[in-house]
């Protein structure tokens, strides 16, 4: 109810306080060294993303592997972070160092392929069921990429995407469904062309919508994520990835599936683990083990198509592609990622450790009679602030607790785990122990048992 929900932000801020102060008091040294030390930066941060934790200042980080960090503090810490997907498969896996330090007397960029590139070519296309790819930089530029490529294949101006998503910093996807209307997403900074003239945004889950977002033919493709993953965890309902498929068929519209998150599905992807049949696919962060790489796959009818594209043209100046794409660095951490890394066995662990930790969760949600729920695809966890899945991004803004989940975050990373910040997202990496699910859910009946006696009192 409205009064429970009021009482439990109103608690939640004064719990925050209390917590803040118990990090700030634990971390002198990353204290003084963000306040001392940082002029070089703007805002004393190397990204001013940085600042957008939960936390009162950031921890400086000493070191991290596998699913463990810590501080210059001394403080150490389980991460269920893992640097917002980008070290999924655990920090410096000993793969990726191998092949890093393979190259150390052999070069990190030719503009050429190396010997090893063809390899991991062959991997992608033999674990993800696309024949074709082309690597970039960041998953960003990946999706900029394969939607330059979709609206040259198609020679069909507009792009499609679900209302909240979020695919980097790619300009056509920052958007938002307000009043029914597309419009450039409020907080994006130095927007001056009209994204509305060339983005359509829908609700997720709508099928009449999207039918009729594709009736006048203008539609280069469709860019999701197959499970939301960044406005809170929304699920595709029963049918929908089915109708999603047959409708951009029907009007030829190529269909983009970004897999950067839910590659926490399992080997393959959201993609192969649900049969999906994408025109172009995206993956970055994890790929290659935490190193800059992210890879935009495609079907032969596509690959031919984009090629047609690129020759009817003056070579260079394509638009797709950056100068350190490709590079033997990328090819050999991205090469020891897909064999040795990103394996059935790290899958297999992930996904046990992850149903432990959402059946552990949802027993303490029940236990204290809250209406929240738990969502999950494969290793990843959110927990939602009401009891019914989420259909679309405006029922997961009004189900938003700001208080709530910044009060949550603190507590847990004082008590030994660390969450993804702008979530209440649990990413769980291969070697996390049962005795640390049961811990982080013992953390977790903890934080919550303090904000429902404060909210009551
Ligand atoms: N796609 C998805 C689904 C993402 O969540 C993100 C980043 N959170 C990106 C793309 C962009 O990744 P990057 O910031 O590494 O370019």
């Amino acid at each position: 109810s409205a009064s429970s929900f009021r009482a439990f932000e109103s608690a939640a801020a004064a719990l925050y306080a209390r917590e803040a102060a118990v990090y700030a008091e634990r971390r002198p040294r990353s204290s003084a060294a963000c306040r001392d030390h940082g002029a070089g930066f703007v805002s004393n941060v190397p990204l001013h993303w940085m600042l957008d934790w939960p936390m009162p200042f950031p921890m400086v980080v000493a070191e991290a592997q596998g699913v463990h960090i810590a501080d210059i503090d001394g403080n150490r810490l389980t991460d269920f972070c893992l640097g917002d997907t980008g070290a999924m498969f655990g920090h410096a896996p000993p793969p990726v160092v191998r092949a890093l330090a393979g190259l150390a007397t052999r070069g990190f960029t030719f503009m050429l392929p190396s010997a090893d590139a063809f390899a991991a070519g062959d991997l992608l296309a033999a674990r993800f069921g696309l024949p074709h790819w082309q690597v970039a930089t960041t998953a960003s530029d990946a999706n900029r990429f394969a939607i330059r490529a979709a609206r040259a294949v198609t020679r069909r101006p507009k792009v499609l995407v679900f209302d909240g998503c979020y695919h980097g910093t790619v300009e056509d996807t920052l958007v938002d469904l307000v009043d029914g209307r597309t419009i450039a997403r409020r907080s994006l900074i130095g927007q001056v062309a009209d994204l509305s003239q060339t983005t359509v945004a829908i609700p997720f889950n709508d099928v009449d919508a999207l039918r009729q977002a594709l009736a006048a033919g203008d539609v280069a493709c469709i860019i999701a994520e197959p499970v939301m993953t960044n406005c809170s965890m929304i699920l595709p309902e029963p049918g929908f990835h089915e109708a999603l498929r047959a409708l951009t068929r029907a009007a030829g519209t190529l269909l983009l599936i970004d897999e950067t998150h839910t590659l926490s599905t399992g080997p393959g992807g959201y993609t192969r683990v649900h049969g999906l049949e994408p025109d172009l696919m995206v993956m970055g962060k994890p790929i290659a083990g935490g190193v800059p790489a992210a890879v935009w796959g495609m079907t032969a009818a596509v690959a031919e198509a984009f090629a047609a594209a690129r020759d009817r043209d003056e070579h260079g100046h394509s638009g797709i592609g950056t100068t350190l794409s490709g590079s033997a660095l990328q090819l050999a951490c991205l090469r020891a990622c897909l064999e040795e890394v990103m394996t059935e066995e790290a899958y297999a662990a992930m996904l046990d450790r992850a149903a432990e930790i959402e059946a552990g969760l949802a027993s303490v949600i029940r236990s204290f009679g809250l209406p929240w729920h738990v969502a999950r695809v494969g290793a990843r966890l959110e927990v939602v602030f009401r009891s019914a899945p989420l259909r679309n991004a405006a029922e997961a803004r009004a189900a938003a607790m700001p208080e709530t989940e910044r009060a949550l975050h603190m507590m847990l990373l004082n008590r030994g785990f660390l969450l993804t910040p702008f979530h209440n997202m649990v990413l769980v990496g291969p070697g996390v122990t049962n005795a640390e699910a049961a811990a982080f859910v013992a953390a977790f009946a903890d934080a919550v048992a303090e904000l429902s006696s404060s909210a009551e009192a």
